[in-house]
């Protein structure tokens, strides 16, 4: 069983494994490292990513890409009908109220969810990695972007969990990176010494992530991020077709912002030119045939006039890079180094920007393209007993600050910020109420996201009573931001006062307490920093003078959060094994008539005037045979063109029962020639 990491980028994916012999990245069914984040439908079957890339202008409608961006949103979210303008596949809300794909799929529409659709791509990778590693694989540790907020979090989970996969921890990109980058550095300063502060710069293709980070032998300690999740190569490439597409207009009377396939193609052509200005200051050309109405178009540009054209986007880079230093409260030359990855910030005007903000020159220390997927791959080594790796110890923060609302009872506020911004995760934090009843705690961001709602979850805390005088319980909540980076309530425990014990009883009710107390010392050993230090005294007194005379009862939580029902993810589960089931008969089907299709082709030419079979059989029967084979072909391309599995193959068998003793024959012959030769050279 391997573990693998995975890079779910808004453009492509990367996938690598760490083994006790270092860390791999995986190669694609195409021999590619990067898997186009890209699912298409057609009639008959699934095309996974990089055979879904390929076919996106001609099968525009049912060609899913940019879906990393609606994961967990609704139809109704700001942000997803400013996405709507710029995807040529049609959106829609299902009667559940989620955010619907419309597609047509065996040649009937489909509505499938943004969750479903990264499960599809999810699949993709899983197979790509089972290919390459040759075992199977559940485990795995899966980037995403340190913007991200639990709504998308918990989608993409969902998304993993559809596709059969085991998260063993949702890492944040520019955290992975970091992890990447430690792990072979063998000069980090020791735990005494001042820490080596780097900073790691990720630009995508649709967002920035820009991320401080101490560093010392054995670990590394997250100190602060800032992002624009708005801000990357798609945003480029839109200017540049813009810029095209007045240009177009003024000089050929054509504007492509009418025609979304010649849209499409134009964003890819400004793509390549945008690339090649990275590494090229001259004016270069941009040259597409047959543009529209069958004509060619010509246009060119230098890297000045593109930085001038975004201008106003490098000004936001500029901006996320200082507000990550301001946050970090590190001074310039405490930063040992910035390390650059992700396709974009090899775009020069980002690395002078870095230089100007940082004073000093945006390092490549790390692979750009592969980083992200590398880290991941080490922290799942290293969170799976299955495989043993070297060790590093990551700390990561919490990117936005937490509250808790609540109905306050006497003397109280009613919400408490429980996590503030930057705050380690994981982490648990033990809170203390006073009630006699079941109560509802309600958790929020404590500021704006790029999620449109700061909501995270509703929490009732069930089966509250009062204490026997008819006072209020004192109930102890855990509130906490788990491995994935997801904030809820998770547990909860009345503290009951039991009457004395008999002398002899004690030990018995002593361990009766320690076992039903469990989860709650649990909880006070992740309590690194109690809520409520003289609550906390008071308890600990509570414990010292009458340990025997308490005890702790779990109470049951309802939680309403974000993400799918466990039934509704066993429906989509199911739906996903049923199409993986579909694409691998259908596969069987193709390479079927593919077999049959080459068999023909091998044949005739083989049996062709100066084909090598063609001396091996009589000439009647040659022209028989000739004859089935052509008119197979005909059967091929007509009503054979889409037959099932077991008919190509007993087409194939009825073939070969003819072919092959032609081939056999030729072998005889050919055996006893070189049979004839040996002899007459012993002889
Ligand atoms: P994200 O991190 O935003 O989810 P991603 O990880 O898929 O997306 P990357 O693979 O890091 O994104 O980067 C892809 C982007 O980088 C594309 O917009 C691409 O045009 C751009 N890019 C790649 N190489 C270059 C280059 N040499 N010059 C400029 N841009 C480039
Ligand atoms: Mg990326």
């Amino acid at each position: 069983m391997s573990v693998i990491g995975i890079d779910f980028g808004n453009e492509s994916c990367y996938v690598a494994v760490a083994r006790a012999g270092g860390i791999e990245t995986i190669a694609n069914d195409y021999s590619l490292r990067a898997t186009p984040s890209c699912v298409a439908f057609s009639g008959r079957n699934r095309i996974l990513g990089v055979a879904a890339k390929s076919q996106t202008v001609t099968n525009m409608k049912n060609t899913i890409h940019g879906f990393k961006r609606l994961l967990g949103r609704k139809l109704n979210d700001p942000h997803v009908q400013k996405e709507a303008k710029l995807l040529p596949y049609q959106l829609c809300q299902k009667p559940d109220g989620s955010l619907g794909i419309k597609v047509n799929y065996l040649d009937e529409e489909h509505v499938f969810t943004p969750e479903q659709i990264t499960a599809m791509l999810l699949t993709k990778l899983k197979e790509i990695s089972e290919q390459a590693l040759k075992t199977k694989v559940n485990d795995c540790v899966i980037s995403v972007p340190s913007y991200f907020t639990n709504a998308e979090r918990k989608a993409l989970l969902d998304a993993a969990q559809i596709a059969g996969l085991n998260v063993l921890k949702l890492m944040n990109e520019t955290t992975a990176t970091a992890l990447a980058y430690g792990i072979y550095k063998q000069d980090l300063p020791n735990a005494e010494e001042k820490p080596r502060n780097v900073v790691f710069v990720d630009c995508g293709h649709s967002s920035l992530q820009v991320s401080a980070c101490a560093f010392h032998k054995g670990k590394l300690k997250m100190l602060a991020s800032a992002s624009d999740p708005n801000l990357g190569g798609r945003d480029i490439d839109a200017i540049l077709a813009e810029h095209f597409s007045n240009d177009f207009q003024t000089r050929y009377r054509l504007d492509p912002r009418t025609n979304p396939r010649a849209y499409l193609r134009l964003l890819t052509e400004v793509e390549k030119l945008k690339k090649q200005m990275s590494a090229n200051s001259t004016r270069l050309p941009m040259n597409i045939e047959c543009f529209m109405n069958d004509k060619d178009v010509h246009g060119d540009m230098k890297r000045v006039d593109m930085e001038g054209l975004c201008a106003h986007l490098f000004m936001r880079v500029e901006q996320t890079l200082k507000k990550c230093l301001e946050d970090s409260k590190l001074r310039l030359d405490e930063i040992y180094s910035v390390e650059i990855v992700g396709g974009s910030s090899r775009i020069p005007a980002i690395k002078q920007l870095i230089e100007s903000v940082f004073k000093k020159g945006a390092s490549t220390t790390l692979n750009q393209d592969e980083a992200v997927a590398r880290g991941c791959a080490l922290q799942c080594a290293m969170l799976s007993p299955a495989v043993r790796v070297r060790e590093f110890n990551v700390t990561d923060i919490q990117n936005y600050p937490v509250k808790l609302v609540w109905d306050p009872s006497a003397k109280e506020d009613g919400e408490m910020e429980v996590f503030p911004q930057f705050h380690q995760m994981p982490f648990s934090k033990i809170l203390t109420f006073y009630r006699k009843e079941n109560f509802e705690l309600v958790a929020y961001y404590n500021c704006a996201t790029p999620y449109p709602d700061p909501y995270i979850g509703r929490f009732i805390v069930k089966d509250v009573r009062p204490t026997a005088e008819g006072e209020c319980s004192k109930i102890k909540v855990k509130v906490r931001i788990n491995i994935h980076g997801i904030a809820s309530v998770v547990a909860a425990a009345m503290i009951e006062k039991k009457e004395a014990i008999e002398e002899n009883n004690v030990d018995q009710a002593q361990n009766n307490e320690k076992e039903e107390s469990q989860p709650a010392n649990n909880q006070q050993q992740s309590n690194q920093e109690p809520m409520d230090m003289k609550e906390d005294e008071e308890d600990k007194k509570d414990v010292k003078k009458k340990k025997q005379l308490t005890k702790t009862v779990d109470l049951p939580i309802e939680g309403m959060t974000h993400g799918y029902s466990q039934v509704q993810l066993n429906d989509y589960y199911e739906m996903e094994c049923k199409m993986i089931a579909n694409d691998r008969q259908e596969k069987e089907r193709a390479d079927a008539r593919n077999a049959l299709e080459e068999y023909v082709y091998e044949l005739r030419g083989k049996l062709s005037s100066d084909g090598e079979l063609h001396p091996f059989v009589l000439p009647a029967d040659r022209e028989k045979f000739v004859n089935e084979l052509d008119s197979m072909e005909t059967w091929l391309y007509e009503e054979g063109e889409d037959c099932t599995r077991q008919v190509y193959f007993e087409r194939l068998t009825t073939l070969k029962n003819v072919g092959e003793p032609i081939k056999n024959r030729k072998i005889e012959f050919e055996s006893r020639a070189v049979a004839m030769e040996e002899l007459a050279h012993t002889l």
